[in-house]
């Protein structure tokens, strides 16, 4: 089976494996059979890759920025060509439905498109300085050799999110994907490398495990910048490690948005954007609507509404198109999702929807519970599964107390008559905020959380900035 997939490292412009001849198995989810053995990447691999980007780094980040641009151009070609391969992979690692995989295929494949354009629009200024005795020159360079970190919910639009901005901004890069999701991470780096990016330029490893290894690779000297996309808790302890080595930090972590439905909401639009916003990727996004706010008005029609709309979704192996739900990433998540609902069910929610898991795959069902209390378990945690947990409120001011209620704060949803779903949505405490829509992601936006869902943004204008240093040159006139 594993010669379908590319399960090696990527150092120095080479695949090869490990230095210690080991593997760890990739296993596909919706039935655990085991897909590819990858190669573990020893401490000594790590070094090497970190070597290599620093060595890559005088030539690359000379390159002509246009260049650089095209050379992401033709990645988005050939990336666009084999889509559906991509997504076939993709489904066969992670477990998500084929749509949702083709979904993101196009959206990763966006941000080589959306930084090859980038590249070349670096800015800069050129000023008098208020006592008018120098010209204030500041330039933008690259921050060095980059270490980005991923995770599996998005396996190919969490690495391009990366890769693009940062071999356009001119860094050298080291990927590290997560250990569920490796042969996408690899089928990207291939296919860069076949656009043509100089060997060194981009690396890729698997340490397992993966901590001590991305503290030995943080504490060389090249490496200039960690971009971070994953759990609070992981982020957290990653922040700490910056510290000791002073490493620019870009966090991309866990969210637990709200979704609020005000009163006089157009219900038909209200729940096609639920379903969006708590199914696209089966509900593993850190942008999944995870808590409902529903104003008392239209709680019950909203709930038959939203129930209805869930049975339409039938569950499935992924790689069967006809499967609009595909399996969650692990029975361990699946485990987790169904002991959510179990607790929430013993402290008082009701299920009216779904609520089974399925023993042959990491299958739940799309789910939805009512009578969650505001601030019960499930109501705290990032649920990345198909669960809808809906709370009625009466009052707008509560609704939005109960949705700022959270330590995070990377994306909200609010349905409504514009004026009113506006001034709402400037009183949210989160990155993004969605009106009347439930899909945000778009690579042109400016990306990312506030509080403890993260620092920096991904894409927009404000992406390729996160791999540059501002210098600053004094010139007397
Ligand atoms: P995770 O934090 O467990 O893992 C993320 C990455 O960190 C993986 O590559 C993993 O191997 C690595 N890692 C784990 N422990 C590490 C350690 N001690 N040191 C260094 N690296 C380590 O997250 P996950 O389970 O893969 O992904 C789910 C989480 O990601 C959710 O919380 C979700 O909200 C978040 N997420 C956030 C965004 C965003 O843009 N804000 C996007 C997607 C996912």
């Amino acid at each position: 089976m594993s010669e379908e997939y590319i399960s090696q490292l990527f150092i120095d412009g080479e695949w090869r494996d490990g230095d210690h001849g080991e593997s760890f198995a990739v296993v596909d989810p919706s039935d655990f059979s085991e897909l590819a053995r990858f190669a573990i990447a020893s401490e000594g691999d790590c070094l090497a890759a970190v070597d290599a980007a620093d060595r890559a780094f005088a030539g690359w980040s000379r390159t002509a920025p246009r260049d650089r641009s095209e050379l992401l151009r033709r990645a988005f070609e050939i990336m666009r060509e084999e889509r559906e391969e991509i997504a076939e992979i993709i489904v066969r690692e992670n477990g998500k439905s084929f749509a949702d995989a083709l979904t993101e295929v196009d959206y990763a494949n966006e941000f080589f498109r959306w930084f090859s354009e980038e590249a070349v629009r670096v800015p800069g200024d050129y000023r008098l300085s208020p006592r008018g005795d120098k010209r204030i020159i500041v330039t933008r360079e690259p921050i060095g050799v980059a270490l980005l970190v991923t995770p599996w919910n998005f396996p190919a639009a969490m690495a391009t999110r990366k890769l693009g901005p940062a071999l356009a901004a001119g860094c050298t890069a080291i990927l590290k994907p997560a250990r569920e999701t490796p042969l996408t991470a690899a089928r990207i780096v291939d296919i860069l490398n076949r656009a043509g990016v100089p060997k060194g330029v981009v690396n890729l490893v698997t340490p397992v495990p993966t901590g001590p290894a991305v503290s030995v690779m943080m504490r060389q000297r090249a490496v200039r910048k960690l971009s971070f996309t994953g759990s609070t808790e992981v982020g957290r302890l990653l922040l700490h490690e910056a510290a000791d080595s002073i490493i620019s930090s870009s966090m991309e972590l866990g969210g637990n948005a709200p979704l609020l439905v005000l009163e006089g909401a157009d219900l038909d639009s209200a729940v096609a954007g639920a379903v969006q916003a708590k199914m696209r990727n089966g509900g593993s996004a850190c942008t999944a609507a995870n808590r409902f706010y529903v104003h008392r008005s239209l709680h019950d029609e909203f709930v038959e509404l939203l129930s209805g709309a869930l049975d339409e979704y039938r569950v499935g192996p992924g790689i069967d198109r006809d499967n609009a739900l595909g399996a969650l990433v692990s029975r361990g998540e699946r485990d987790k999702v169904a002991d959510l609902v179990t607790r929430a069910a013993a402290e008082g929610a009701q299920v009216v929807r779904g609520g089974g898991a399925r023993e042959d795959g990491a299958f739940y069902e799309p789910t939805v519970l009512v009578d969650v209390a505001h601030g019960s378990e499930i109501n705290r945690t990032e649920i990345f599964g198909p669960v809808a947990a809906v709370v009625a409120f009466d009052d707008v001011d509560d609704a939005i107390r109960m949705a700022n209620d959270t330590e995070y704060g990377l994306i909200a949803y609010v349905f409504g008559a514009e004026e009113q779903a506006m001034s709402v949505a400037h009183r949210l405490e989160a990155g993004m905020v969605g009106v009347n829509r439930g899909v945000l992601s778009d690579p042109a936006a400016p990306f990312g959380g506030v509080k403890q869902s993260g620092l920096g943004r991904e894409g927009g204008s404000e992406g390729i900035l996160e791999f540059m240093e501002e210098k600053y040159i004094g010139l007397s006139i």
